[in-house]
């Protein structure tokens, strides 16, 4: 059967094309600029790249021109042939806590939690839209960001607000990049060679977004994101954990109104905010050459993770291992090797150097207790597989 994956976003569509016997991606691209003078098609397919320049005025042309790249190149004779459409949708409130075929009803539950998400369920289901007025008949499944941490406890899911907020207003953690945590959950069980049930795990996804998530038993019992992607790790651009009173302090001082506030916490801050860039390799770069902002941006970068383990190792109680994902958390020896320096003695964490600069996926000393994996997350197979799951 051959699944295909779209992650909709404000402007564009991402998506990647699998065979689900074989698990195989057989072709990925992007559109995009949706809705902007001229848009942009990107596609790979059997070795070749292909990239247009084209308007595409709604989410539902940009389906329509993926179709077409499909039937055009050779991919699929007829849409018919998809088996599935599993949908990235960033927010599934308590509502859903496992991968869902859409229907009517879940169209409206995934509407009733956009103020949660108003950046990202309302794009989510303009895709599911464009799909179903695409091709009405293929079945769809919607794979949720926050499904994962749905067994997170109340004590650890509740903030220490009037509970009102909870109860009315559906205030909470709610946790994030769900797929990817879960995705390298599993596959960090099958490198130890134990059922993931066995298994507790701090996995660290290290994106331009980033996020910790504590595993035991193969469940998350908590993670560093909260009611929206801004709280926990510091990320590209965004500030995680603050004292919630700033706001106050710099609204009263400099008049900054909630919008603009949210766009500082939200876009300005971060890796960027410090030093003024967000992509690390950059800011490696300027760590090399002395410059004193980036290396600063990199310690308060990896002191927050740092902290964090320690937290989720009190909440764990054991830890077999901390996996790194993320284009950060896979690629950056750097970022690994300041992450797990002086944790030996307390938590028997011990990182082997030689390991770790060859980014192999196994970098833990042989003296470590703890094991340390670097495993490439794959959230677009996930998606597939657990759309495969649903649809079989
Ligand atoms: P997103 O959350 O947007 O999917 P990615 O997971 O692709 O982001 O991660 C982007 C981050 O990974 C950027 O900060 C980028 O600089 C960093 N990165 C990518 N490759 C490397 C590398 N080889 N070394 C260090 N950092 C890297």
């Amino acid at each position: 059967m051959k699944i295909l994956v779209l992650n909709s976003g404000s402007s564009s569509i991402k998506f990647q094309l699998f065979k689900m016997e074989s698990e195989e991606s057989i072709c990925r691209g992007i559109i995009e600029q949706i809705g902007e003078e001229l848009g942009h098609v990107k596609f790979e397919y059997a070795g070749k790249s292909i990239k247009k320049e084209v308007k595409i005025p709604s989410h539902q042309d940009g389906t329509e021109i993926l179709e077409s790249l499909l039937i055009d190149n050779g991919v699929i004779k007829s849409f018919d042939e998809i088996g599935a459409v599993g949908h990235r949708v960033v927010h599934g409130g308590e509502y859903f806590s496992e991968p869902i075929v859409i229907d009517k009803d879940v169209i409206r539950k995934i509407e009733e939690i956009s103020p949660l998400a108003p950046l990202h369920n309302p794009v989510n289901l303009m895709g599911i839209r464009a799909i179903l007025s695409l091709s009405p008949k293929t079945r769809q499944v919607a794979v949720f960001d926050t499904a994962f941490h749905q067994t997170i406890p109340k004590h650890a899911y509740t903030y220490a607000l009037p509970y009102s907020f909870y109860r009315e207003n559906f205030v909470r953690r709610y946790g994030f990049h769900g797929t990817s945590h879960y995705y390298v959950s599993k596959m960090g069980a099958k490198i130890l060679g134990e059922s993931l049930e066995n298994c507790n795990f701090i996995t660290l996804h290290l994106g331009n977004g980033a996020s910790a998530c504590a595993v035991k038993n193969g469940k998350s019992v908590d993670t560093s994101m909260g009611l929206t992607p801004l709280e926990g790790l510091v990320m590209g651009t965004r500030s995680g954990d603050v004292d919630p009173a700033i706001i106050f302090y710099l609204s009263r001082e400099l008049g900054l109104n909630i919008k603009e506030l949210d766009s500082i916490l939200n876009k300005k801050s971060g890796l960027k905010g410090i030093c003024g860039t967000n992509d690390l390799r950059e800011i490696q770069t300027r760590v090399e050459e002395g410059d004193e902002l980036a290396k600063l941006a990199l310690e308060i970068f990896c002191y927050r993770i740092k902290k964090y383990i320690g937290s989720y190792f009190a909440v764990l109680g054991s830890v077999d291992a901390i996996i790194f994902t993320g284009g950060i958390g896979e690629h950056s020896n750097i970022v690994r090797e300041k992450v797990c320096k002086n944790l030996k003695e307390t938590f028997g964490i011990e990182i082997d150097p030689e390991k770790n600069s060859q980014n192999e996926s196994l970098i833990n000393s042989s003296g470590s207790k703890v094991k340390l994996l670097v495993i490439p997350t794959n959230e677009e197979l996930e998606i597939a597989k657990q759309t495969f799951r649903m649809v079989r």
